[in-house]
């Protein structure tokens, strides 16, 4: 029995129906790689991102999500979708949490895809390899992201290449590689707990960081202590392979690329410059705000939106609403439907809320906004993908970071590249209507953000170009995965 759900027919061109045999005729000869995201948006966007570039260098993927994502995945696509023809097909296993479980409890979704994923990942191989007598058609390595690194097991264990992508920011890897100095130098104990709260920093040039915000520090102790060693295997694994892709850039972060030399940035990776949907996304996007974006003036609209994972307090919502109103700017703000704390589906909005300036949206086509011109600015919370996406479109952030890497991320945008400002917290520990007006004023009136934002994006972008760094290394990847 096949262990796999798969939804080859849908995703690719409608003619699949009627012209199997030839379609069957144009996959042989073509390089077949199996692609595994973890499952969070932002790890499945990137992921994503670099299959369609490899589906254009002539790959056929085979994209891995669980069977709960693989479903918001489909149901967030429709017609409008950009289909990658026969060669970008997604398929899905199980994760091994129940329907009911809490996916957003890290530590409980670790500990159930790594009970179930790796024997199932195999049997996919297995599967589709023993599919077709045809040896062009079989898989012939896999890439997965560098928090799904169990995988190089299987590629190793199977005989096919085996790759990692970080799908979050270079320093994050080089922290992880630094766990045995980190308890050497009593910053840690044996358990990755931090030993004491205090400031610590990994490289000059890197962000200084507070012990309270080291990325596996997430939920009870009990958690932590399930994630730190989750982590700790990760780089064990990732040790299998000399192909460690990071979305970043050699200018962004180079003394983390500094300590870990072999990680390979290959960033941005972003959607194409077309006008369809993406995919890959768990909601579907409202692309109403882009026509609304296109009735604004240039540079006047504040984006606001806090990524996959964000949920507010009641109280702290509606300052944002209130503080929004307060600044008198257009603004486009992305509100999911389960951003609520209390878990309540319809978000409250405070009764002087009137919100005639702005546009509220589900789930905007992220990067296609922060690339439109009418785009001023960006209240984040400073995912890694998020962070990569405003800096490639030159739009300076208010940085409003929530959990793991994303602390980090601020003190990137805040204190090293100098492209956004952060909130200070009032005697409530919330970010008050008065604090988002004056920080939303301060970052619009500094020309020399502004003027950093601008000179970063050029850098950034030229990295993607013939002869930049990114463009580079991933043209040496797509070699070694051809040869
Ligand atoms: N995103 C989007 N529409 C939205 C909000 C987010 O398309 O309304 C995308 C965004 O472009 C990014 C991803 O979702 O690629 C979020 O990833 P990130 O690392 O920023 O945050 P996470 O969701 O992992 O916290």
């Amino acid at each position: 029995m096949c262990v796999y759900n798969c939804i080859y027919i849908e995703l690719i061109t409608t003619t699949h129906h009627n012209h199997s045999s030839s379609i069957h005729k144009k996959l042989m000869g073509i390089p077949h790689i199996l692609v595994l995201p973890f499952p969070a948006q932002g790890h499945v966007n990137p992921l994503m991102h670099l299959s369609k570039r490899l589906v254009q260098h002539g790959f056929k993927i085979t994209f891995l999500n669980t069977d709960f994502n693989h479903k918001r995945v489909v149901s967030a696509t429709n017609e409008h979708v950009n289909l990658e023809g026969p060669r970008m097909r997604l398929i899905s296993i199980p994760d091994g949490l129940g329907p009911e479980d809490d996916r957003n409890d890290l530590a409980s979704l670790c500990v159930a895809m790594l009970r179930t994923m790796p024997s199932l990942v195999e049997r996919v191989i297995e599967d589709i390899n023993g599919l077709d007598d045809d040896a062009s058609e079989k898989i012939s390595g896999i890439i997965a992201d560098v928090n799904m690194s169990w995988a190089l097991e299987i590629a190793d264990k199977l005989g096919i290449k085996g790759a990692v992508l970080c799908p979050s920011a270079a320093a994050i890897s080089a922290m992880q590689e630094s766990i045995p100095k980190l308890i050497q130098d009593g910053i840690l104990d044996s358990n990755g707990l931090p030993v004491k709260n205090r400031k610590f920093q990994i490289l000059p040039g890197m962000p200084i960081m507070d012990t309270a915000d080291i990325p596996w520090c997430i939920g009870d102790s009990t958690s932590m202590k399930i994630i730190f060693d989750y982590v700790v295997r990760l780089v064990q694994w990732s040790h299998l392979t000399d192909w460690r892709l990071c979305n970043t850039t050699s200018d962004l972060e180079p003394e983390a690329l500094s300590l870990c030399p072999k990680i390979l940035p290959i960033g941005p990776l972003m959607e194409s410059d077309d006008n369809l949907r993406s995919l890959g996304q768990f909601w579907e996007e409202d692309l109403s705000c882009l026509s609304w974006l296109d009735q604004q003036p240039p540079c006047s609209v504040i984006y606001i939106a806090f990524g996959s994972f964000t949920v507010f307090d009641p109280l702290q919502f509606k300052e944002l609403a209130l503080g929004l109103e307060l600044t008198n700017k257009s603004f486009l703000w992305v509100v999911r439907e389960d951003i609520d704390t209390k878990g309540n589906t319809k978000t409250a909005y405070p009764d002087e809320f009137q919100g005639t300036r702005g546009k509220i949206v589900k789930w905007a086509p992220q990067q296609k906004v922060l690339r439109h011109p009418a785009t001023a600015c960006f209240i984040s919370h400073c995912g890694w993908n998020s962070t990569v996406e405003g800096l490639s479109n030159g739009v300076p952030f208010l940085c409003w970071p929530y959990f793991a890497d994303q602390v980090f991320d601020k003190s990137y945008i805040c204190d090293v590249w100098k492209v956004g400002l952060g909130f200070d917290l009032d005697e409530k520990g919330l970010i008050s209507r008065w604090e988002i007006k004056k920080k939303v004023d301060q970052l619009l009136g500094d020309d020399n953000i502004r003027g950093r934002s601008q000179k970063l994006k050029g850098m950034i972008v030229n990295n993607t170009l013939e002869g930049g760094q990114s463009y580079e290394n991933f043209n040496k990847f797509v070699e070694w995965l051809k040869e």
